[in-house]
């Protein structure tokens, strides 16, 4: 269940593309999968992004009298949203900070911009990477968690299928909680922000390889460390 059945009300950013919608005047189903060829609506087209003079083809009630019958994607789609939000006020809060003081300092990179890559559910958790002029960091996220007492410079080990990675807990005002683990930094090696968002990509791949897990395991080094 999707959670939203019957309450579409013409909130187009609530269905995913594959929602089935139903007319409650006439109970009609516009199936994306199916389109209306009636109306010269291909197959595979997202109620969505029906034309605007689009209507019920049996009764030609408005868009806005159709319900939500089932919604396949609903969940990955909320998800998604979800996501996008975050790492929106992540991206909006670290390109205050560029602007606002790290403009200046000497080891910045002025050819990189923030930039949030990758940003995906992980172990109930959104995980991806933040490109900034002067850092790139892998980037934990809470996902319903409450992260807000987080204390700053405490550090966690967090295991992934190619080892395990030491993060560090901070909190920001507009960002909240997350935590941190340092991948470069500073970023003068790259020349472009395509180089830094390919090289993101690539972590983001080799993260959820188990076959890295000798090189990166870093788990021996972090309790060597600690000990000592
Ligand atoms: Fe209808």
């Amino acid at each position: 269940m999707s959670g939203f059945e019957g309450s579409y009300g013409g909130h187009a950013g609530r269905i995913s593309p594959q929602a089935v919608m139903e007319c409650k005047i006439c109970w009609s189903v516009y199936d994306p999968a199916l389109g209306d060829a009636t109306r010269q609506i291909d197959p595979g087209t997202p109620f969505t992004d029906l034309p605007d003079d689009w209507s019920c083809p049996t009764c030609s009630a408005d868009p806005h009298q159709f319900m939500v019958l089932r919604d396949p994607g609903a969940e990955r789609h909320l998800e998604a949203l979800r996501i996008k939000a975050a790492t929106e006020r992540l991206v909006t809060d670290f390109t205050e900070v560029w602007h606002g003081k790290m403009r200046d300092v000497p080891l910045v990179n002025k050819a990189l911009r923030v930039e949030a890559v990758g940003f995906r559910l992980y172990d109930g958790m959104m995980l991806g990477v933040l490109i900034s002029p002067w850092f790139m960091n892998l980037i934990l996220l809470p996902d319903g968690q409450d992260w807000s007492d987080l204390v700053a410079g405490q550090k966690e080990v967090v295991d992934f299928p190619s080892g395990a990675y030491e993060f560090i807990h901070n909190s920001r005002e507009m960002t909240g909680g997350y935590k941190a683990c340092s991948l470069f930094s500073p970023m003068a090696q790259f020349t472009r922000q395509q180089d830094a968002v390919d090289v993101a990509q690539a972590v983001m791949a080799a993260l959820f390889d188990p076959a890295n897990m000798a090189e990166t395991d870093r788990r021996a080094d972090i309790r060597a460390a600690r000990e000592a």
